[in-house]
């Protein structure tokens, strides 16, 4: 395991599923957890479980974002991680979706992120080290499913996000990457899609879904000493579910 001792992590979306899984991997690493989310009950749980602290936060907004950081920065004097991670995905079809559908999926997918790394990136170029990681999705540039059209473009701004962002920022010794699940084994993905594990896995080579772990190793490694020349990446996680099998011919 990579070892992150002593550093101080935030984690978005951190009181379950995925986020939940970054939390406990990044804690089992060494690193000083601060699990952020809107479900205090949740993350009060999950914070005592890993050893780490619970913040209630709503990426949506600001003015909570700016103060929680910097309770954060105050009491620990930096932050070393940022997993940006905060995320949803309602089936939503073209046809019916209202401006406030839109505007709820990008305020928390895509607003949200920017609006989280934009103090704690402040604070990492000054203390001239840093290491973001952002969650995107495979739906983000590879894969599509009906329904989930402005996630996906959510998840495809995620990217390019990332990569303009590791550009303006490695020479303050921050990295910025990127980790794309396929279908991760959460209530998300329960509750969202509808999408139960033996459904899901028939459609990976795996034959299996995703764990939250799977997905906290990921970020675990872009967060390591050992990821130190690694910028501007995004990391496909999903048992092989992009790869386009040969036909049988
Ligand atoms: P989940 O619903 O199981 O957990 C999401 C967490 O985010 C919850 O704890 C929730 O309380 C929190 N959250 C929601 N809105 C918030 C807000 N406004 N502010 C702060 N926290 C908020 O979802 P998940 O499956 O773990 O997905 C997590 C991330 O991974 C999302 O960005 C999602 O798009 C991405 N992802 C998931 C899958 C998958 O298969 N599960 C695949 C690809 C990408």
């Amino acid at each position: 395991m990579f070892d992150l001792t002593g550093q101080i992590a935030v984690v978005t979306g951190g009181a379950n599923g995925i986020g939940k899984g970054i939390s406990e991997t990044l804690a089992k690493a060494g690193a000083h957890v601060m699990v952020c989310d809107i479900n205090e009950e949740a993350g009060k749980a999950t914070a005592e479980a890993i050893g780490g602290e619970f913040y209630q936060l709503d990426v949506t907004n600001v003015v909570n974002i700016e103060d929680v950081v910097q309770q954060i920065a105050t009491k620990h004097e930096k932050i070393d991680i940022l997993a940006a991670n905060a995320g949803i995905y309602p089936e939503v079809y073209i046809e019916n979706m209202t401006e406030r559908d839109w505007d709820t999926i990008q305020n928390i997918n895509l607003k949200g992120i920017f609006f989280t790394a934009k103090p704690i990136l402040k604070l990492m170029k000054e203390q001239n080290y840093g290491r973001v990681i952002l969650t995107s999705s495979i739906t983000g540039d590879i894969t599509g499913y009906p329904g989930g059209s402005i996630y996906g473009a959510t998840k495809a701004a995620i990217l390019g996000f990332m990569r303009s962002t590791a550009v303006e920022y490695a020479k303050f010794g921050v990295t910025v990457n990127s980790v794309q699940p396929g279908m991760i084994a959460t209530e998300g993905l329960k509750k969202q899609l509808g999408i139960l594990s033996e459904k899901g896995a028939a459609a990976v080579p795996m034959k299996r879904l995703g764990e939250p772990e799977d997905i906290g190793a990921a970020v675990a490694f872009f967060a390591s000493k050992e990821a130190n020349y690694i910028t501007g990446q995004a990391l496909v996680i999903d048992g092989g579910q992009i790869i386009p099998e040969t036909p049988d011919v």
